[in-house]
């Protein structure tokens, strides 16, 4: 379980219309990555789709339910964040169960789906130290580890990778995908890079000012790109 469909949605900022009309259908267990320039509003989508801003109009559908007017915590969805929004004051294991913590659970199941987060996530060793102990890598997992704790059906990712260095990122990219096919997940992960979308994808949305391009398989949008806009960004040779 894991599909998202997006009917119709559309975003305005007061004046300002980001997301004009966006029709999208995600399947359960897909790796989706959204791509495009800075500012063509990927945060946006990802933010209505997790319900951190309200649609303008249209339906978000999630297993096939409108979960349009449901709250975020509700949407069995969790979201990793560029900047990493660790507590600086709190160890790894307090960062990785807080979720769980404001959601009610008690403190042994909470040590036991920290355990089994932290193993997956190779920070079995570092569950005391804090934020500032830790590499920029690490300090990525810890995020995603807090993703992992509650069991999510899908993972919503903005550009996770950003503010690490290159050689690390080629690590990370490898990670999540392989993260992603273990907890058996669907994934939305926004990136204006290129390169990711290609390597990580099963399939490209490809946006523009607030409107899909293309949505089709690295392949297809290698071989044939919808207009130069997608050709220019995927760097096909049209
Ligand atoms: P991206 O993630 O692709 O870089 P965003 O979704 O962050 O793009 O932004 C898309 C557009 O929406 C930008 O023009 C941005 O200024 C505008 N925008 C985003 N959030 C808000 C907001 N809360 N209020 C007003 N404008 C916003
Ligand atoms: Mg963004």
């Amino acid at each position: 379980m894991g599909s998202i469909k997006l009917e119709n949605v559309s975003k305005s900022f007061g004046e300002a219309t980001v997301i004009p009309s966006i029709d999208l259908e995600i399947n359960d267990g897909e790796f989706v990555v959204f791509v495009g320039p800075s500012g063509c509003g990927k945060s946006t989508l990802l933010r209505l789709i997790a319900g951190l801003e309200d649609v303008s109009g249209g339906r978000i559908l999630i297993d096939g339910k409108d979960a349009t007017d449901t709250a975020p915590a509700d949407r069995g969805l969790a979201m990793v964040f560029q900047s990493y929004a660790l507590y600086p004051h709190m160890s790894v294991r307090s960062n990785i169960g807080f979720p769980l913590k404001m959601a009610g659970i008690d403190k042994t199941e909470i040590d036991r789906k920290v355990d089994d987060a932290a193993r997956i996530l190779n920070l079995t060793d570092y569950l005391d130290r804090k934020p500032r102990q830790l590499s920029g890598g690490q300090r990525q997992r810890v995020a995603i580890g807090r993703a992992i704790v509650r069991s999510p059906e899908c993972f919503l990712f903005d550009e996770p990778l950003s503010n690490l260095d290159a050689a690390l990122r080629v690590n990370m990219r490898l990670e999540i995908s392989e993260l992603h096919q273990q907890l058996n997940a669907t994934s939305i992960y926004v990136t204006h890079d290129q390169i990711e979308a290609m390597t990580m994808a099963d399939k490209i949305v490809v946006l523009n000012k607030g409107r899909i391009e293309q949505v089709g398989s690295p392949l297809d949008l290698y071989r044939n790109p919808a207009n130069l806009f997608v050709a220019g960004f995927i760097g096909s040779p049209k």
